[in-house]
């Protein structure tokens, strides 16, 4: 056996988180095997519970048809309430803060909605640039719906760090120098692109500084690394969960509103899943908003997208957020170990080195250039080694702690390295 395997094998058999895996259904290649999964980042594995979950409810649906609102175990009428301890559990929140509901994108949009409020002093967001395109479009469609420009007041944060990433220092410098212009800064918890990790505290503390609102995207930050949303004091944050969530394609999002505005009279776009629950079914004419993010709801909630994500998130829990950490800073390091030791001629690491500004994901860049990072992603996928592939030259490699192995990183290190022997690189 080779030292790489060899260690993979002894820190696998060492690791209290192994059996979660089992927990998963595992994608396997034409060769039987399973496959090496790096792409938690974009959909989660199945957890195994799911079908169950699914069937329940098509169960209760066609044994008690409208009842299944009241009755049964898990009654649709309070479902959302299922979800809510352990997302205030991934999220680092109060349970009055969070709730699931809509899609990622819609939710940034209603949350924007009431908090960002520009004015002609103070009509700025700022972003990084680079963001992700539905965010990108979404700030920019809301600063052109308040009558603004995007011109002058959309604020993208330049990289200033050589792989493309943006140190503490620019952004207390971008948020200070636009300070009186800022009416929201939006940022990412982690960077799809780059990987990238941000400190929510130090970013909020400093928006509120400048008299600015604090707003998160933590589509790659939920349910990968530690989140504070409360104790870091944000605004309002948004996620998807069907990334590190594993709670299905397209699977209901979740929003944050810290409880400081959980009385708030902002103004918002309402629903009657927001109205007041006690007085929501006296069907009146003026909406009374229920306490707390819940506030926020349009539609009575999707039963069968919230099933999957009711029994996903309970293996967050029995996990623990902090041996998921735990687990996380080990398998990622020690990918980033064996590429830095093993394959440093081929690949470049995007994302920062240190455990506390990344997450699971690394962001690799091919030294060959696009033509040859394209060859190389094929070569890996034909091996059954999923990643994936963001132009214009970044492979993302992902290891998720709840169902990845270093085995998988073995797997991974020694294909590149096979590549590069069999003259890849050259095609660059
Ligand atoms: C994945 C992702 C999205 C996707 O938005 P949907 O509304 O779920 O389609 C948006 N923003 C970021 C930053 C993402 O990573």
């Amino acid at each position: 056996m080779n030292p790489i395997d060899k260690q993979a094998q002894q820190r696998d058999g060492a690791d209290p988180l192994a059996p979660f895996r089992e927990q998963f259904l595992i994608p396997r290649g034409d060769d039987g095997r399973d496959w090496a999964y790096f792409c938690g980042n974009s959909l989660g594995l199945q957890p195994r519970a799911v079908s169950a979950a699914l069937a329940h409810e098509l169960r209760c649906w066609g044994e008690l048809a409208v009842e299944g609102h009241f009755k049964g175990e898990l009654p649709w009428m309070d479902y959302h309430e299922f979800v809510r301890d352990d997302l205030a559990l991934v999220a680092g929140a109060k349970p009055c803060e969070v709730v699931a509901m809509n899609s990622l994108s819609t939710n940034l949009h209603l949350l924007m909605v009431s908090f960002y409020r520009p004015t002609k002093q103070r009509p700025a967001i700022l972003i990084e640039a680079g963001a992700f395109p539905s965010d990108r479009y979404a700030v920019e469609s809301q600063i052109r719906f308040h009558g603004f420009d995007p011109a002058s007041d959309l604020i993208e944060l330049e990289p200033d760090e050589p792989a493309g990433t943006i140190s503490d220092a620019a952004i207390a410098r971008a948020i200070a120098g636009h300070g009186e212009r800022l009416a929201l800064v939006l940022m990412p918890g982690v960077q799809y692109r780059s990987g990238q990790r941000f400190d929510l505290a130090a970013i909020t503390a400093q928006a509120h500084a400048v008299g600015a609102i604090a707003g998160f995207d933590l589509a790659h930050g939920f349910g990968n690394v530690p989140l504070d949303l409360h104790d870091a004091g944000a605004d309002f944050a948004v996620w998807c969960h069907y990334k590190y969530g594993n709670a299905g394609p397209g699977a209901v999002a979740g929003a944050f509103v810290h409880e400081r505005h959980a009385d708030s009279d902002r103004p918002r776009f309402a629903g009657w899943w927001g109205h007041d629950r006690e007085t929501r079914f006296q069907m009146g004419p003026d909406f009374v908003p229920a306490r707390g993010a819940d506030g926020w709801q349009l539609s009575n909630p999707p039963i069968l997208a919230l099933a999957p994500l009711r029994v996903s998130l309970q293996l967050f829990r029995q996990a623990g957020m902090d041996r998921l950490r735990e687990k996380s800073i080990a398998l990622t390091g020690w990918l980033a170990e064996q590429v830095v030791n093993e394959l440093d001629d081929v690949l470049e690491i995007v994302t920062p080195a240190e455990s506390h500004r990344r997450g699971a994901q690394l962001s690799l860049r091919v030294r060959a250039g696009r033509e040859a990072g394209r060859e190389l992603f094929g070569f890996l996928a034909g091996q059954g080694i999923i990643g994936d592939w963001r132009e214009p030259d970044v492979i993302r490699i992902s290891p998720v702690p709840l169902y990845n192995t270093h085995a998988d990183i073995a797997r991974f290190i020694e294909a590149v390295a096979q590549w590069r022997r069999q003259g890849g690189q050259r095609n660059g």
